[in-house]
Order: C-alpha cells, then structure tokens, then sequence
C-alpha cells in the first residue's frame, strides 16, 4: 500500500497539475492528447484526471481495449466457431457479451446450448482438451502484445505434447501499427500520445519511433494517478520544446529494449498480416497468425469458415470513439438505450471499454 500511495500523493499532483497548467497557458492552443491503452481511460475516468486539466488540454481515448477494436466480422467468426459440432469454445470473460451482427454474442449462442466456456489463462484451454480428447477445442486469442506472447507458448506447449484437438483462433492485433494508422489519418490531430504501459514492457521504445518521426510527442506512462499527469506534462514539455521522442515515464516497469524473450515468443509462433480493426478498418500487418510451422493449430485452418458478411450496430459509434473522434457523450446511445448491463456497442461491454469508463465515472449527472 505504501508503495502505490507515493503515486497518489496529493501534494505531488497539484504540483503537477501546476506544472501541466503553466505549460499549456504558455502554448495558448488547443493541445489533443491520445492515450491509447484501455487501462489508462479508466484511471483518468476513476481518478478525476481530465477535470484537472487547463481547458486547452483535452485528452481523447484510442484504441487500446482489444474487445473493442475486434471487428464484427471476427465476433461472427467466433460465433460460427462456437457453434460447431463436438467444439468446446473457451474465451476470456469479456468477449462473452460483445455483440455480432444482428445482436448475437456468444452468451446468447451459450444459453442456445453451445459448449462455451470462460478461460483465465489459454493453458486452461490446453489443459480442457487434454480433459476432452474426442472433443476439439478452440481458444479464442484475442489481446495485443501483453497476451500474444502466453498464447505463442502455450501453442509450442500443445505441439511438443503432440496436442491435436486444440486450435486458437487469432484476433491478436499489434498497437504500433495501429498508432501509425492514426498518424496517417490527416482528419485526426493528435498532439501527443501516452502510450501503453502494459504493451511497452513487450515492445520497448523502438514500435513508437513512427510518432516523433511524425513530430508528435509520445511517453509510455504508469497507470496511477502522479504517473498519468507527470506522463502528461512530459508530452507537454516536448511539444512547447518541439523535440520529440518517445520518452519512458513509466520506468520501473518498462526498459527501453522491452522484453526481447516474449518477443521471441511471438516471432515463433506468429507471422504478420491484414488484421480488420473495428473504427480503423484494415490495416496492414497489424495482425498475428499462426505460421506454417504452427498451422496445425490455426482454428481458420482446420475448420472451414464460410463467407462472412457482418454489420454493426446501428446506431453504434464505436467506431468514432475509437479514433478519438467523438466521446461516448455524442453518441445519442450513451447511458440511455446503451448500458453496461445491455450494451449495444462493444466500447460499452469490456472494463476497459471507452463508453464502459465514461459511464462508470463521467456521466454528466455523476457531476450534477
Ligand atoms: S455508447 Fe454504446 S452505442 Fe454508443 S458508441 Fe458507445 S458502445 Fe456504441
């Protein structure tokens, strides 16, 4: 407790909020701030944060809860998976209720009788279709490079076991590759990015260097409170500077080389290739397949797939919010058809969810 209460001190962040307010009247303009981790938006939302901001300073949320980015396409191939004769289909708990087209999500398809089941870990996958060898079993990897690296090892654990009735479907996605989507996008003007505590400690420095190549600031900042605002005045202190680079905030969790034996991992088992990003559509190499010497255990290649049409929700503006183009508060949806407990979009269904955090912490009447 003593350790995260340093993190919290009240002193340090109106210090800090100071400092953040000195900076921002000194650039008179307006200054947009990404944080592209979904951890992140809900800090800022539990801790206050963006009401300790000068007005010109605005932070807009990106794409970092993997639920969310997940395209309809792809929860309609996890539906269609699930569905299948003799499957057991195992998935983190949060992909249970993002709704496909025409509203249907795998708790549905669960209460119809479907074999679904809630896995903590995928070696909980692997250690169920040891329990059921004459069933298959399809992991859903879903996550961007803080989970890929477990999935990779548990899928070179299944083949030295000679495994053969378990397959991972992948919707694993890379962050940088995204990010550089966004630089690229000329109706975005993102001044600074905070990015990803949990990523960078896979990715290190070097998967952002597209950001100060573009003149943009970028920190890899901590998820308490001192870490967020200093993370902030840090971008602030290199746009008044103009002199970018990707600076580490979050220093006790992160090195600059990231972790190359996860990275390792990864590169084993994965290759590159289009990935469909809900709100940012496809976006070159920014997914990770199973490669040849793993295809085996790839769920598109051993079960056929038909031609997948899908439509989102109508009405859903998810896919604004994850481009920081709107805030859940635009979305006439917001807090009123569209609730944590029946949510149309998935922003609303993940804890990590940007429409999820604004309801939990800034809904207007929180504030009335
Ligand atoms: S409030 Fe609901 S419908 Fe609106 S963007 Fe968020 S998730 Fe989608």
């Amino acid at each position: 407790m003593k350790c995260i209460d340093q993190y919290r001190n009240p002193d340090l962040i109106v210090g800090l909020k100071e400092g953040i307010a000195h900076l921002a009247e000194k650039m008179a303009r307006k200054i947009t701030i990404m944080e592209i981790c979904g951890t992140h938006t809900q800090a800022i939302g539990r801790w206050g944060l963006r009401r300790l901001l000068p007005e010109n300073v605005q932070l807009v949320s990106g794409p970092g809860c993997p639920v969310c980015v997940t395209s309809s396409a792809d929860v309609d191939r996890a539906l269609y998976l699930a569905s299948l004769d003799r499957v057991i289909f195992t998935t983190f708990g949060d992909m249970l209720r993002v709704p496909g087209s025409e509203g249907r999500s795998l708790q549905v398809l669960r209460a119809e009788g479907a074999d679904i089941r809630v896995v903590f870990s995928p070696v909980d996958a692997l250690r169920i279709a040891l329990d059921n060898p004459k069933r298959e079993v399809i992991f859903l990897g879903i996550g961007f490079e803080t989970t890929a690296p477990v999935v990779a090892s548990t899928v070179i654990k299944a083949k030295e076991k000679e495994i053969k009735n378990f397959s991972v479907f992948s919707v694993h996605k890379t962050i940088p590759k995204a990010i550089e989507a966004l630089l690229d996008d000329t109706a975005l003007s993102i001044d600074g990015f905070i990015c990803p505590g949990h990523v960078s400690v896979i990715t290190g420095v070097m998967a952002y260097e597209a950001i100060p190549k573009a003149k943009r600031a970028a920190v890899i900042t901590g998820f308490e409170p001192l870490d967020i605002l200093e993370g902030i005045w840090m971008i602030l202190k290199q746009i008044s500077s103009a002199r970018f680079e990707v600076a580490v905030q979050y220093e006790r969790a992160v090195r600059k080389t990231g972790n190359p034996k996860a990275r390792r991992l990864m590169e084993e088992v994965f290759a590159p290739g289009h990935a469909e990003w809900r709100g940012l559509g496809v976006i070159e190499g920014s997914g990770l397949y199973l490669n040849d010497l793993y295809m085996e255990f790839d769920a598109m290649k051993r079960f056929s797939m038909p031609l997948v049409e899908a439509v989102d929700p109508p009405g859903c503006l998810c896919g604004e919010v994850l481009k920081g183009k709107v805030t859940p508060h635009q979305c006439p949806l917001f807090a009123e058809i569209c609730q944590p407990q029946h949510p149309v979009g998935p922003c609303m269904v993940s804890g990590e969810g940007t429409c999820a955090a604004y309801f939990k912490y800034e809904r207007e009447d929180c504030f009335s």
